[in-house]
C-alpha cells in the first residue's frame, strides 16, 4: 500500500493542488486511513485549540481588567485594612507584665536537624532563661504573643508566596536545611512554620506595647530577609513589614524608622518598602556575606557597610554617626530596631568582631542617647508648637 504523498511544486502553487485528484487515485484503505488520521488530529488537537481559547479568553479578561487597576488598587487596600482591623494580634493583655514578648513555642527543634544550621535556633529561650535565673526578669510578667493567621500574613504576603509553604521542598529552601525537603508538610508546619508565626505575631504585637509604653521587645523575630513574596535566609515571614502595616493602621502613625543592626543586608523590608516614603531604613551590614541582593541596596536610605574583621571601636564609631546623621534626616514616630546578635565576635555567619560584653553594653548606650535626643528633641518641637 502506498500513500501518495503531497508535494508541492514550483509550477504549481499549493492553492491550485488538485487535492481531489490526488484522493481520487487512492485506495479504498487509503481513504480510510486519511480518514483516520484526521480523526485522530482533530482529537488530539482539541484540547490544545480549546486551550489556545481558554488562554487567549483569560489574557483578554485580565487585560481588560488591567484597565481599570485604580479600583483593583483601591480594593486590595481597603481588604488589607479589614485585614489589619479584624486581627486578633494585639488582643493580648500586658497591662500587668513588662513589655517583653516571648513564648516557649517560638524555639525551633525536631530530632536535630535544626542543627544542621549555624543558626541558634533554640537562643530564645536561652536568652529568657537566662534573664529569668540572674533575676531580671519573671516568668509571669512576660507577654506570650498570639500565632500570626492567614489572614494576618496576607496583610503582607500574597497567596502564591503561602501556598509555596505547603511545599516541604521550599521551606528546606527558606530554611537552608535540605532535610526539612524529605518531611511530610504538616510535620513542617507544626515544628517549623509555626514557631515562626508565633514570632510574627511578637512583632506585630510590640509596636503597639512600645506605643502604650514607649518601648518594647519581641525575643525572636527579624525575620529581615523575606518579604511579601519571597522567603530566604532562615526568615519564611516577613514581620518588620507585617509590625508596620499594622502600625500604620491601627496606631494611625505614618513614619517609622527601621534601624536594622543584624550583620546581614536587610533585603526582605527594603524590597517591601523600597519606594514608601513613610518608611526610612537604616541598614549597617557587612557587604561580604549574604545576601548580595543590589536590587534592595538601592532602596535603602542610608546604608553603612562594615567589612569583615571590623572590630568594636571602628564599630561603634560608625554607629554612633550613622544615628546622629538618621536623627536628623528623619523624625520617627515608631523605631523598628532589628537586633541581630551576629555582629559579635565568634559568630560563625557575621564576620564581624565586636566585643560581645563591651560591645553589647555600649550598644544600648548608643541607643539610650539615640532615643533620649530624638524624644528630647521631639518634645521641644512639640513645646514649641503649643
Ligand atoms: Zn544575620
Amino acid at each position: 500500500m502506498t500513500i501518495p504523498l503531497l508535494t508541492l511544486s514550483h509550477q504549481q502553487p499549493f492553492w491550485k493542488f488538485r487535492t481531489h485528484r490526488v484522493i481520487a487515485n487512492t485506495t479504498e484503505s487509503t481513504r480510510n486511513l486519511c480518514k483516520s488520521t484526521l480523526y485522530l488530529f482533530l482529537a488530539l488537537a482539541t484540547p490544545f485549540i480549546a486551550y489556545r481559547c481558554f488562554n487567549s479568553f483569560t489574557m483578554f479578561w485580565s487585560s481588560s481588567s488591567s484597565s481599570s487597576q485604580p479600583a483593583t488598587k483601591i480594593d486590595a487596600e481597603s481588604l488589607r485594612r479589614q485585614r489589619i482591623n479584624s486581627s486578633k494580634l494585639y488582643q493580648p493583655d500586658a497591662s500587668s507584665k513588662v513589655p517583653v514578648i516571648y513564648s516557649s513555642y517560638y524555639d525551633i527543634s525536631f530530632l536535630g536537624i535544626e542543627k544542621l544550621h549555624p543558626f541558634d535556633s533554640s537562643k530564645w529561650g536561652r536568652i529568657c532563661r537566662f534573664l529569668m535565673s540572674e533575676g531580671y526578669l519573671e516568668k509571669k510578667s512576660i507577654v506570650d504573643p498570639l500565632e500570626a493567621s492567614r489572614d494576618d500574613l496576607l496583610v503582607v504576603h500574597t497567596e502564591a508566596y503561602l501556598n509555596s509553604l505547603n511545599n516541604s521542598v521550599n521551606v528546606a529552601r527558606i530554611t537552608e536545611v535540605p532535610p526539612v525537603a524529605m518531611l511530610p508538610n504538616w510535620l513542617v508546619q507544626m515544628k517549623v512554620l509555626y514557631p515562626f508565626r508565633r514570632q510574627v505575631g511578637g512583632t506585630v504585637l510590640a509596636a503597639k506595647l512600645a506605643m502604650d509604653r514607649g518601648w518594647a521587645i519581641n525575643v525572636g523575630g527579624g525575620f529581615h530577609h523575606c518579604s511579601g513574596g519571597r522567603g530566604g535566609g532562615f526568615c519564611a515571614y516577613a514581620d518588620i513589614s507585617l509590625c508596620i502595616h499594622f502600625a500604620f493602621v491601627r496606631l494611625n502613625i505614618s513614619r517609622v524608622m527601621i534601624i536594622d543592626l543584624d550583620a546581614h543586608q536587610g533585603n526582605g523590608h527594603e524590597m517591601d518598602f523600597g519606594n514608601d516614603e513613610r518608611v526610612y531604613i537604616l541598614d549597617m551590614y557587612n557587604p561580604g556575606i549574604y545576601p548580595f541582593d543590589m536590587t534592595a541596596r538601592n532602596y535603602i536610605n542610608q546604608k553603612v557597610e562594615v567589612v569583615t574583621g571590623t572590630a568594636t571601636v571602628d564599630y561603634l564609631d560608625q554607629l554612633d554617626k550613622a544615628l546622629a546623621v538618621a536623627g536628623s534626616n528623619f523624625a520617627p514616630e515608631l523605631i523598628v530596631y532589628n537586633a541581630g546578635t551576629d555582629i559579635l565576635d565568634g559568630d560563625p555567619l557575621g564576620g564581624l568582631k565586636v566585643n560581645s560584653i563591651i560591645g553589647s553594653i555600649c550598644l544600648i548606650v548608643c541607643f539610650l542617647f539615640f532615643f533620649s535626643q530624638y524624644f528630647s528633641s521631639s518634645m521641644r518641637s512639640k513645646a514649641d508648637l503649643h
